[in-house]
C-alpha cells in the first residue's frame, strides 16, 4: 500500500471506530492509503496497536486510541485528544458493532442492552463529541455503518434491528441539523460481508444468506470501504441523510 497523495483528503484527519479488524480495519487501511492521518478506536488495545503499526509499515498514519465506544467520557476524551494533536477531525466513521442474537422471547435484558449501547449509543457518543469542532470550522463528512437487517428486519436479530435502524434515524436527523454548516451524514447499510461477526454464524444460515443474494457471493469489507471513502470524498459533498446500500442486490 504505497499512499497517493489524494487532494480531497490531503492533510485531513480522520477516526474510524472497532478498526482493529474486519470492515472497520479495512476502512482504517483504505483512508490511510489515501494520505489521511487515521485516528483508530477499539477496545482491544494489542490488537489495535497491531493494525496502527500495519499502516505505519505500509506508509500511512494511525494513532490507537482505545476506548470503549458505548461510553461518552470515553468518546468525549478521545476526540479531544484527536484534536488537541493533530489540530482537527474532519472525518467519522461509525463502524463498531457487536451482535447478541436471540429470539426476542428468549432475549436477555443484557442482549439488548449491550447491542443498543454499542452500535446505537456508541454511534451517539462519537457524534456528539466530534460535531462542535465540525461545525466551528464549517466542515465535516461522517459516516455510521447500519445494516440491511435495520431496513429488512431479521429473526434472531430484534436487537440488533433495532439498533441499526437506529443508526439510520440518527444519521438522517443529524444530517438536517448540520447541512447548512458544511457537513454531511450517511450511512452505509452492508449485506452479508465475510469478516469475523458472519464467520461465527452457522452454516445452514450463511447458505440461506448466499441463497438469497442476487450476486450469489458474500461481499468483502473492501466493497463496503469503497462506498465509505466515496461518501467521504469531495465527489460526494451534496449528499447527505442517505443510506448506501452494499449487499450484492439484497435489498434496497
Ligand atoms: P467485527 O469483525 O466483529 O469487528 C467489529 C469491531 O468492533 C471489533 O474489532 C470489535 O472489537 C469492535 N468493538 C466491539 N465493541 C466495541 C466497543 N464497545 N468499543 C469499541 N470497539 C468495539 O465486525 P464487522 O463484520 O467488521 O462489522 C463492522 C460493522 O459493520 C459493525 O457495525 C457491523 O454491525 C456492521 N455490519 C457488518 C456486516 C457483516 O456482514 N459483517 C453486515 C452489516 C453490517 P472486539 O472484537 O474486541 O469485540
Amino acid at each position: 500500500m504505497e499512499p497517493k497523495p489524494n487532494l480531497t483528503f490531503s492533510g485531513k484527519v480522520a477516526l474510524v471506530t472497532g478498526a482493529s479488524q474486519g470492515i472497520g480495519e479495512t476502512i482504517a487501511l483504505q483512508l490511510a492509503a489515501e494520505g489521511l492521518t487515521v485516528a483508530v478506536v477499539d477496545v482491544q488495545e494489542e490488537k489495535l496497536e497491531r493494525v496502527a503499526q500495519r499502516i505505519g509499515e505500509s506508509g500511512g498514519r494511525a494513532y490507537p486510541f482505545p476506548a470503549d465506544v458505548s461510553r461518552l467520557d470515553q468518546a468525549m476524551t478521545v476526540v479531544e485528544a484527536v484534536i488537541r494533536g493533530h489540530e482537527t477531525l474532519d472525518y467519522l466513521v461509525n463502524n463498531a458493532g457487536i451482535t447478541r442474537d436471540n429470539l426476542l422471547m428468549r432475549m436477555k435484558e443484557e442482549e439488548w442492552d449491550a447491542v443498543l449501547a454499542v452500535n446505537l449509543k456508541g454511534a451517539f457518543n462519537f457524534c456528539k463529541a466530534a460535531i462542535r469542532s465540525m461545525i466551528n470550522k464549517r466542515f465535516g463528512r461522517i459516516v455510521n455503518i447500519s445494516s440491511v437487517v435495520g431496513l429488512t428486519g431479521n429473526p434472531g436479530q430484534a436487537n440488533y434491528a433495532a439498533s441499526k435502524a437506529g443508526v439510520v434515524g440518527l444519521s438522517k436527523s443529524l444530517a438536517r441539523e448540520v447541512a447548512s454548516r458544511g457537513i454531511t451524514v450517511n450511512c452505509v447499510a452492508p449485506g452479508y460481508i465475510a469478516t469475523a461477526m458472519t464467520e461465527a454464524l452457522p452454516e445452514d444460515v450463511k447458505k440461506a444468506f448466499l441463497e438469497i443474494i442476487p450476486m450469489k457471493r458474500m461481499g468483502t469489507p473492501a466493497d463496503v470501504a469503497q462506498a465509505v471513502k466515496f461518501l467521504l470524498s469531495d465527489q460526494a459533498s451534496y449528499i447527505t441523510g442517505q443510506v448506501i446500500h452494499v449487499n450484492g442486490g439484497m435489498y434496497g
